[in-house]
């Protein structure tokens, strides 16, 4: 487990404002793209996360999908809280 995500930009792709529902695009610092969505309410959670299949997967090097990225959902969630990536992304 030496990958350590990095978080560059988080781009909002998509609003469903009255369900609270929230799609973003990250990237990361090594090229690695993937599509967070996240959920409102009660508070902002994560609900899912998926590589997008632009550049192979950094942790399995595949380049189809798989569910190395599920590890980094916790770690990836607190950088975008910690650096309050989703106001910028809406802001
Ligand atoms: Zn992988």
């Amino acid at each position: 487990m030496a990958y350590r995500p990095n978080i560059t930009e988080l781009q909002k792709a998509g609003i469903n404002e009255k369900d609270g529902l929230y799609e973003f695009v990250l990237t990361l610092a090594d090229g690695t793209q993937c599509r967070v969505f996240y959920n409102r309410f009660p508070e902002w959670k994560m609900t899912n996360i998926n590589r997008l299949l632009t550049t192979p997967c950094p942790v399995c090097r595949k380049d189809f999908i798989c569910k190395c990225m599920d590890a980094f959902a916790g770690d990836i969630n607190q950088q975008i809280q910690d650096r309050q990536l989703i106001d910028k992304a809406l802001s």
